[in-house]
């Protein structure tokens, strides 16, 4: 996907800080964190959503849970909120599947 940030945050095209990496996800921190700890897990592969993800890499997902849990404990006390924005009317602006991994502190209902 030739105008997607995160497929060029992927390939290095855009520098990050890559906290976490396999074979299937990437993960590095949010540039505009809303919380101490907050994390981007983002598949490897581009698709739009996580409903999407969910039909046709089921396991991607299951990892990105697992990977989600693994930061948490490293970076965080292991409780963690995932987030998954799914619709630009609900808050989804990079249309290239997502996690948002966010802790490290006390957070509002
Ligand atoms: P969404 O709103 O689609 O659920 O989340 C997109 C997230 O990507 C936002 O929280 C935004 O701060 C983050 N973001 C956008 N561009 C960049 C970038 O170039 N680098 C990093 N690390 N995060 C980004
Ligand atoms: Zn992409």
């Amino acid at each position: 996907m030739n105008d997607c940030i995160f497929c060029k945050i992927i390939v290095g095209d855009i520098p990050s800080n890559i906290l976490y990496q396999d074979e299937l996800l990437v993960a590095f921190p949010d540039l505009n964190p809303t919380a101490k700890m907050h994390i981007l897990v983002v598949p490897k592969n581009h698709q739009a959503n996580v409903s999407i993800l969910a039909a046709e890499n089921p396991k991607t997902l299951q990892r990105l849970v697992s990977v989600s849990q693994n930061l948490a404990n490293q970076f965080a006390n292991g409780d963690y909120r995932l987030i998954f924005n799914t619709g630009s009317t609900v808050g989804q602006s990079v249309f290239h599947v997502h996690a948002h991994v966010v802790g490290g502190e006390t957070l509002p209902e």
